[in-house]
């Protein structure tokens, strides 16, 4: 679940020098925003913008939640929820059907029964392998723990569809479609955790698609060409979030969450939205319908339940430059790294 790209990584750890020395500005959220949170496991939607959401809808906008896994890949979860070395394929369905209801009961917490979820049921763990070698339709991917070739969950938005980059792509441009976001908070691509860069990367191509078919409409505040695009991190090198890795759950609800100090500028802004106590609260509940994670690494989940929610915020440059790589997927992400340092640089 945790693997992580071993050249990514060699890459981002010679950022070190990078460091977020400006001091944090507030994230402004409108009123009546349209929110659209792309989220690659059932948890991360919580994890990266529950305080966002809130914040948008209380300001009398809409949320609309997309979850594109079942996080039915989890293995060492699955070991210990199963009490057997070898779960069986049956085994890891049952633990992503648990998680979809998890993430269900989640998300009504979080919006009080007001934000849309839709789950998407691709492969945990699967989602990099979509990007670089499961393109087509003729070449699904199969889940190395599930053992199908297509979304296995009646619950899904798009039950039997066949794990192929094409088909998540199209989805995530059907929901930008349907929303016509005006906000968008995506898993930031360098994000350290493949499923999460990838879905990154996937959430930047859809939307270069829906942008280019918008074509040069009338622009209006409630109809903006450009939504604002809002990454957040869950995973990264070292002690981050600290906390993460202590023995128990830590009460860390009074105090922020900056990224990483290490964390690549690339000449972006990272705005921090400051939760109320309340908002704060409601997070930690949210979080909480996740039984099978809080058993599984509660520690790293209440590493999030802070004060603040940082992210950075993308702009047509990102979407673009990965909209031109997309001949070349597999270098595709490599690029991006190379130019996010070049952008990074002291200036
Ligand atoms: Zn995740």
């Amino acid at each position: 679940m945790l693997q992580r790209s071993a050249w990514l990584l060699s890459i981002l750890f010679a950022w070190s020098a990078c460091a977020l020395a400006e001091p944090l500005a507030p994230l402004s959220i409108g009123s009546a925003e349209r929110l659209l949170v792309f989220a690659p496991h059932p948890d991360d939607e919580v994890l990266g913008a529950g305080g966002i959401a809130q914040r948008v809808l209380a300001q009398g906008g809409s949320v609309r939640i997309v979850i594109a896994t079942a996080g039915d890949g989890f293995v060492e979860a699955v070991q210990r929820e199963a009490r057997y070395a070898r779960p069986s394929v049956h085994d890891y369905l049952r633990y992503g059907a648990t998680r979809l209801t998890e993430a269900r009961h989640a998300v009504r917490m979080l919006g009080n029964g007001r934000v849309q979820l839709d789950l998407l049921g691709f492969p945990d763990g699967g989602l990099q392998p979509l990007l670089h070698a499961h393109w087509q339709r003729e070449r699904p991917e199969r889940s190395n723990t599930t053992g199908v070739s297509a979304v296995p969950y009646g619950e899904a938005e798009f039950p039997n569809r066949g794990y192929n980059g094409a088909e998540l792509a199209a989805e995530l441009a059907h929901e930008l479609r349907q929303i016509r976001p005006t906000l968008v908070a995506l898993p930031d691509p360098l994000d350290s955790h493949p499923d999460h860069s990838a879905l990154g990367l996937f959430a930047l191509m859809a939307l270069r698609d829906w942008l280019h078919e918008r074509g040069h409409g009338e622009e209006t505040p409630n109809a903006p060409r450009w939504p604002r695009l809002l990454t957040y991190l869950v995973h990264w090198p070292g002690n981050w979030p600290t906390g993460a890795n202590a023995a128990k759950p830590l009460d860390l609800r009074a105090t922020p969450l900056p990224l990483p100090a290490d964390w690549p500028r690339r000449n972006r802004q990272h705005p921090c939205l400051s939760l109320q106590p309340r908002e704060v609260e409601i997070k930690q509940a949210a979080l909480g319908q996740y039984q099978t994670q809080q058993r599984a690494m509660g520690p790293f989940l209440a590493a999030f339940v802070r004060s603040t929610e940082c992210v950075s915020v993308l702009t047509e440059r990102d979407v673009e430059f990965i909209w031109e790589g997309l001949p070349r997927r597999r270098a595709v992400l490599s690029q991006y790294v190379g130019n996010a340092a070049d952008a990074s640089a002291p200036h």
